[in-house]
């Protein structure tokens, strides 16, 4: 069996904060218990909003909490090539296709749809297009300069793995957000045609997540539940790509004395003002009920 390896994967937008702590802490304790290795990943393709300022008070807070990961860390806007090949091989495949709607487009042609397709983690889900693109109007848009996200069609990956994609599952340690645990079935098709390549940067965080567990060869995905219904489209990704799939523990989120998670905005719960409060890390520990 391959040792237990895991990660933590802290995008650089913010201060972490007590929320933060109790993933980054779930996740360096289960490495621990097991003999493995918890590895720190910074995950900064949001060009736009992460700053190297935050990364830098990631290894310090994380230091300061007592983590220690191997280096040198894998920081994804370091590789946007590799991830723009990731995406070619799906393109190869024809399972993604170029989209150049704007985000009203889209919520415009959402709410026109004969049958609601109703709501996705992420909000409504946008079930691709009614028509096709024509090659020859695609053509004359790239032409334009027109810039266009790639999306996974979902219609597509269902013919193209037949009945395996109705077999996709994945076995989780933890729980989802509804109690789901040990073997679930995997249903991405509840995310719709997802941005696999977005406009801007060329990537998104499923694909550079996905290849990048693999790549890294994570045993264990240790994470919120937030991020459990990206695990359906994760499991598909991974069955598209030869990956193999890791094991599953969502986590539960930490909430705050009004019930609701905790934010960036939440100032005074950022491990910088607790240190700076005087709080030791073993205190942090006990906040976050660990
Ligand atoms: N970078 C993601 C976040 O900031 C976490 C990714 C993951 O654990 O899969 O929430």
């Amino acid at each position: 069996m391959s040792r237990f390896l895991t990660r933590f994967a802290p995008s650089p937008t913010g201060r972490l904060h007590l929320g933060h702590a109790f993933s980054a802490l779930t996740a360096f304790d289960a490495a621990r218990d097991a003999g493995g290795t918890c590895l720190l990943r910074i995950e900064d393709i949001d060009t736009t909003r992460c700053r190297p300022e935050f990364e830098e008070a990631i290894f310090e807070d994380l230091a300061w909490l007592g983590c220690d990961w191997p280096k040198p860390v894998r920081r994804q806007s370091a590789h946007f090539p590799e991830y723009a090949r990731v995406l070619d091989r799906l393109a190869d495949k024809g399972l993604v296709y170029r989209c150049f709607k704007t985000r009203k487009e889209i919520a415009e042609e959402i709410a026109r749809a004969p049958h609601q397709v109703g709501e996705g983690p992420d909000g409504a889900i946008y079930p691709g297009p009614a028509e096709p693109l024509s090659a020859g109007e695609e053509a004359a848009r790239m032409e334009a300069g027109e810039a266009f996200s790639w999306r996974l069609s979902v219609k597509a990956c269902r013919d193209h793995l037949g009945e395996g994609f109705d077999g996709l599952n994945f076995v989780e340690e933890g729980s989802g957000p509804d109690g789901e645990t040990g073997l679930v079935k995997a249903r991405p098709e509840t995310l719709g045609d997802v941005i696999l390549g977005r406009k801007d940067v060329g990537t998104s965080y499923h694909l550079a997540c996905v290849h990048d567990d693999g790549l890294q060869g994570v045993t264990h995905v240790i994470r919120g539940q937030d991020l459990f219904f990206a695990t359906h489209l994760h499991v598909l990704l991974q069955a598209l790509l030869g990956l193999p799939r890791p094991v599953y523990r969502h986590h539960r989120l930490l909430v705050g004395e009004d019930g609701k998670r905790f934010a960036k905005r939440d100032k005074s719960l950022t491990l910088q003002a607790l240190r700076e409060a005087g709080r030791t890390a073993a205190e942090v520990r006990a906040m976050a009920g660990l």
